[in-house]
């Protein structure tokens, strides 16, 4: 049996890209990140304005998208230093999405690249009652990491953890409440990267997707069930 087979629906993925699968047991938080973009029915999804997109889209056009039960988050959205769009542009369009999230009491998903310190600085002003901020796809050093933590941060971990586990060692250090687990453009990685973020803590497959699906019930108000 696979890894992903063996866990099976319990383990929720919290950022994917691509289409759903008729066959797929795994929950998945799918991605949409142009308003225009068909939504599958039953398909429960985060949708908004990537920050290399910023400028691209209209935030109003997300509107519609945001207001649906079955968005459970709003991103992924963010800063990226290597993005082509001038920085205070993205600043602009990932603070209306902030506060879009904080008038629906929506998490956030979030792409951080090299832009940490600003991103710690729009949380600092954060109210503490506001809802998530998911760092998504999260690489870095035990600094980085531990300073987001402190900020209040949820860390969703994807193949990073397969291709730079040498240098996530802290890995093992981070409290398990405070971790997701998603694929982001590679769904069928998922049963590898829960087996190798298990083996991390010292957990079976089983008992780590089960405080997964524990922290993603908490953070998108969603029991992840596959339907
Ligand atoms: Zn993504």
């Amino acid at each position: 049996m696979s890894p992903a087979s063996s866990t099976g629906p319990n383990a929720p993925d919290a950022h994917a890209h691509g289409v759903p699968g008729e066959n797929d047991e795994v929950f998945r938080l799918w991605n949409i990140g142009d308003p225009a973009s068909p939504v599958s029915e039953n398909c429960f999804f985060s949708a908004g304005i990537h920050p290399w997109d910023a400028g691209k889209y209209e935030l109003a056009a997300f509107v519609p998208l945001f207001d649906s039960p079955r968005c459970l988050a709003i991103g992924e959205c963010g800063l990226d230093r290597t993005a082509d769009a001038a920085l205070p542009l993205q600043m602009k369009v990932f603070e209306a999405q902030i506060v879009e999230a904080v008038r629906r009491g929506k998490p956030l998903v979030i792409h951080c690249v090299r832009c940490f310190p600003e991103l710690l600085r729009l949380k600092a002003a954060q109210n503490d009652d506001a809802p998530a901020w998911v760092i998504h796809g999260f690489r870095g050093t035990k600094r980085k990491a531990f300073d987001l933590l402190d900020a209040g941060c949820v860390l969703s971990f994807g193949a990073g953890l397969l291709r730079d586990a040498g240098n996530m060692e802290y890995f093992a250090e981070i409290p398990p409440d405070r971790i997701l687990i998603e694929t982001d453009e590679s769904p069928e990685l998922f049963g590898r990267i829960l087996a190798e973020a298990a083996a991390m803590h010292l957990l079976s497959p089983s008992e780590f997707a089960s405080i997964v699906r524990t922290n993603f019930k908490r953070i998108f108000r969603h029991d992840p069930v596959r339907t």
